[in-house]
């Protein structure tokens, strides 16, 4: 009899161990990673739960608004939702939570609750666990209206406008066809106590797009309402010029080694005077659109705010303004061979001249860059940059402020040069515009200052 209770007991404290420690198991562990703050038509649920060496038995996510639940989603009715075992443990769960899928949302504060049991014990004991988020839905785009007036846009250059955007945390800007240029606080472009809502963005008509392209006020919140405005401008075309590049195996051989040898990841090679001249192809095609594409990259690190004052310097040379877009055929041994966009502007004088900021800003980049050589890019804010290309040497490292002439560098041949010049590019979020119009006060004035004159 003693035998037996003994094994009674020693039994049921081995299940009570076991009970204890399956009560231990891990709860399952919920994530939801969508939706964020704001929820709009067409937002969306996301989450993962993930249980460690056990069986959901449950997984269920609710609505909760105004004090009704509604069911989202439910492991036995998964509807719409797409579920995906990402690993053995972990699943991911997501399906549209948006007006459009969820008719009986309104717009105000909800939430989503998503819970979740998993069993233990063969099923005898289970561990749940619960997560939630709270959103405003929002289902009325954001109001954006220019305020500015006289918009003239040079084909090729630049223009600006202010205005205003409620609510002020939306994306906003100006969309020319498919490219997007953000605005930034009136702020800081000096409009002293601006409130947040007021903006200024700049942006372009490029040499390559369209006459017609269509420039509008764009206005996005996170919940992906979309509102678009119009505004009235006037674009005023120009001619870019043509000209004739001849480029012989002299040139070829004295430039492509040290680009070449640069841009391993081109895969060109230098051996017969063929191979030159594939290479000279690959330099000017692929390498100048990889080079364009840095540029971009380096210049969307741009400031918020205006680190330039007044006009940008000159080259020196008026005769060098009608540079910018020269389109450009090259020939090689009397045939034609290519044909590119020359996006900035060449001043020649002698060898080694020193090079100078043409304005207030900050180094963004100092180092070769292929077809460019030896770089220095400036970032003046709000999407402003200017290039310096082709330096024999560079006096500047990246992150450094610089001011209005002092020197970057000295002018040289490197890159795709074909004798000592300086190549000055003005850029905006990274992409080249003409720079004449930054180097004249009174367009700087009418443009820019005039209209943040209007804004104060
Ligand atoms: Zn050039």
């Amino acid at each position: 009899m003693r035998i037996l209770l003994s094994l009674i007991l020693a039994l049921a404290l081995a299940a009570g161990v076991v009970w204890v420690a399956a009560g231990r198991a891990a709860a399952p562990a919920i994530e939801i990673t969508q939706p964020g703050k704001l929820v709009g038509m067409d937002s969306t649920l996301e989450f993962t739960v993930a249980a460690p060496q056990g069986t959901l038995t449950r997984l269920e996510a609710v609505l909760e608004q105004g004090g009704k639940t509604t069911p989202l989603f439910s492991l036995d009715s998964p509807g719409d939702a797409d579920v995906k075992q990402e690993t053995p443990e972990r699943m991911r769960v997501s399906r549209p939570l948006g007006k459009r899928s969820v008719p009986v949302l309104q717009a105000g504060e909800a939430t989503v609750r998503v819970s979740a049991t998993r069993s233990a014990l063969f099923g005898v004991r289970s561990r749940a666990a619960e997560a939630s988020r709270s959103f405003q839905a929002r289902f009325t785009p954001p109001r954006a209206g220019v305020t500015s007036s006289h918009h003239f846009v040079n084909f090729g250059g630049a223009e600006m406008v202010v205005y205003r955007v409620t609510p002020a945390d939306a994306q906003s800007g100006v969309q020319v066809g498919d490219l997007f240029y953000p605005g930034y606080p009136a702020s800081g472009a000096g409009v002293a106590g601006a409130d947040p809502s007021l903006r200024v963005a700049f942006f372009a008509l490029l040499h390559d797009q369209d006459l017609n392209t269509p420039i509008y006020l764009t206005a996005r919140d996170e919940a992906g309402n979309q509102s678009r405005s119009s505004f009235e401008y006037r674009v005023f075309p120009r001619m870019f010029r043509k000209s004739r590049i001849e480029i012989t195996d002299a040139f070829l051989q004295r430039v492509l080694p040290e680009i070449v040898d640069h841009a391993p990841d081109l895969g060109a090679t230098l051996d017969t005077p063929e191979t030159y001249a594939e290479a000279f192809l690959k330099v000017n095609n692929d390498l100048r659109r990889a080079n364009a594409e840095l540029i971009r990259s380096v210049s969307a690190k741009t400031a918020p705010e205006f680190l330039w004052h007044g006009p940008f310097r000159p080259l020196g040379n008026a005769s060098v303004e009608a540079g910018f877009a020269d389109h450009r055929t090259y020939f090689y041994k009397g045939r034609e061979i290519d044909q590119q966009v020359h996006l900035g502007y060449d001043l020649a004088v002698t060898v080694n001249i020193p090079v100078l900021a043409a304005n207030d800003g900050k180094v963004l980049y100092a180092d070769y860059l292929g077809i460019y050589g030896n770089t220095v890019i400036l970032d003046h804010g709000m999407g402003i940059g200017s290039l310096y290309a082709h330096l024999s040497s560079i006096d500047v490292k990246a992150g450094d402020e610089v001011k209005k002439e002092q020197q970057l560098g000295r002018s040289g041949m490197t890159g795709l040069a074909g004798g000592d010049h300086l190549h000055f590019s003005m850029l905006l979020q990274g992409r080249p515009v003409t720079s004449v119009e930054w180097w004249d006060p009174h367009w700087i004035e009418d443009r820019i200052q005039r209209k943040l004159r209007e804004a104060r």
